[in-house]
């Protein structure tokens, strides 16, 4: 087995024993794969071991990759940061968008989706660490996105999605999965029909599982180490 197969495996075995651990079943937890800096050849290898799901945080990065694995029905989601002026873009060439924070952006998308594709599946993004630094829509505004990007004809809203901040402190990520849950549940009971609870990456999936997640967005623990660090990553060293 490739190390990235062997590693996949490692993540899925993680994934349902967490799961049992807290008496959930482990096919409620989906695997995305966070391919960001590493290559197509790493993505497909990731394929051929049965992964289906990958996201991307950079438009140019992922639309340089994905003609390499055009040949491959893979599911791709964005996951980063949104400028406005690539939201054609995105709408054009993923199924799902996680990381939708503000109602402008969901316009766009909504515009820029072509009627042959099914609607742009979305998460939307909440900052619930409520660092300035953070992208996310804040908790108090969430109920007014949430509103706005349902009566979107091309969006259909799927729940939500956060990154916590990066800390040992398991006590503190622990609490700000739970604000997401809360959230979550608080849309539901409101009338909303959503099934995704987006949260939880390599060094913190198993408490965002025992959290609720529905979807865990792993990335290092399955393909290693970053092949060259992300923006985010160079700005919370600079912070440091
Ligand atoms: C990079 C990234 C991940 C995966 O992070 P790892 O720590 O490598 O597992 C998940 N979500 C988002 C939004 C990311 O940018």
């Amino acid at each position: 087995m490739t190390t990235i197969a062997s590693s996949l495996q490692a993540v899925n075995a993680r994934i349902a024993r967490v799961a049992q651990s807290v008496s959930r079943q482990p096919d409620e937890i989906t695997l995305l794969a966070a391919s960001k800096t590493n290559p197509a050849e790493a993505v497909r290898e990731a394929w051929l071991a049965g992964q289906t799901i990958f996201g991307e945080n950079y438009l140019q990065e992922a639309l340089a990759k994905m003609p390499a694995l055009a040949d491959l029905p893979i599911e791709w989601h964005f996951i980063g940061p949104i400028q406005s002026n690539k939201t054609k873009r995105i709408a054009e060439n993923f199924a799902w968008v996680h990381s939708v924070d503000r109602a402008k952006i969901a316009d766009r998308l909504s515009k820029d989706r072509s009627e042959s594709l099914l609607p742009l599946q979305i998460c939307l993004q909440v900052n619930v660490s409520g660092e300035d630094s953070k992208s996310g829509v804040a908790p108090e505004e969430l109920a007014a996105l949430a509103a706005h990007v349902v009566r979107l004809p091309r969006l259909k809203f799927r729940g939500l999605m956060a990154v916590p901040e990066i800390t040992t402190a398991t006590a503190l990520q622990r609490s700000q999965f739970h604000l997401l849950r809360e959230l979550f549940d608080r849309l539901k009971r409101d009338g909303y029909e959503l099934d995704t609870l987006s949260m939880g990456m390599s060094e913190d999936m198993d408490i965002a599982i025992a959290e609720g997640a529905t979807l865990v967005r792993v990335g290092t623990a399955i393909f290693g180490p970053r092949r060259y660090p992300i923006p985010e990553e160079l700005a919370a060293r600079a912070a440091r």
